[in-house]
């Protein structure tokens, strides 16, 4: 597969997500996304992050092993988990669970700068060493456990979560800034996730509402 198979692939990949997006809109009141989103979801090569053997496959609408037991979310969830964030191009976001670092580069696309946190050291290691290399000087990984969000950088405008604990994480909630945004899955593994818009009132307190029935990987608690 040359670069205009990928470019004819990623290009078809568009057009899934936007007929995906129209389908959907009774779960995520959204029939399409936002056109810095989609300019995001062009620009973003989404090759670069799949492992090696991957890449013929890297630009279809489908979640892939990167190895250590994750997945590289599936791009229709990351453009719809994006759009729901309602990004500034200004805004700091955190993201948990940077895996391969895909989401995290959509992310630094929209918002202004992305502070990425990944469990497992070295996904970390990889997803940072990919980023620099793509330019995405605005997106800082750190290893660690996600449950203490990354309290030096707070607060932020908008969270985004991308393994599934079983409840909302309150220290997530507290580094949210007042009218920021947070979405979640929110389930057992192996059992039926739900994702969760969250808004943080200016009194500090936590709007949730349910969107889609998702998958996604547990987010662990280190040992
Ligand atoms: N956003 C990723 C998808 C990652 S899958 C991408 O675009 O590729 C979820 C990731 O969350 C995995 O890499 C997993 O190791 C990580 N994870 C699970 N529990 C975590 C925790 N407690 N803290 C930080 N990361 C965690």
């Amino acid at each position: 597969m040359d670069e205009t198979d990928l470019d004819k692939a990623h290009q078809r990949l568009l057009e899934e997500i936007e007929a995906e997006a129209r389908d959907t809109r009774f779960w995520t009141d959204r029939a399409r996304f936002s056109d810095r989103v989609m300019a995001a979801m062009a620009k973003v090569p989404r090759h670069e992050f799949v492992v090696p053997d991957d890449v013929p496959y890297a630009y279809i609408n489908r979640p892939r092993c990167i190895g250590h037991g994750q997945t590289i979310s599936q791009p229709y969830m990351v453009a719809v988990m994006t759009d729901l964030l309602d990004l500034e191009p200004g805004h700091r976001v955190l993201e948990i669970g940077a895996g391969s670092g895909y989401q995290s580069a959509v992310l630094a696309e929209v918002a202004g700068r992305v502070f990425t946190v990944e469990v497992v050291a070295e996904l970390a290691d990889a997803a940072r060493e990919r980023l620099r290399r793509l330019g995405y000087d605005n997106v800082e990984v750190l290893t660690g456990d996600g449950y203490r969000g990354w309290p030096e950088k707070a607060p932020f405008d908008a969270v985004m979560v991308t393994a599934a604990p079983v409840e909302i994480p309150e220290t997530l909630a507290d580094q949210l800034k007042p009218g920021g945004r947070m979405v979640i899955p929110i389930g057992r593994a192996h059992e039926t996730q739900t994702l969760f818009v969250c808004v943080k009132g200016e009194d500090g307190t936590l709007k949730t509402a349910r969107s889609l029935p998702v998958a996604f990987v547990p987010m662990v608690h280190k040992s």
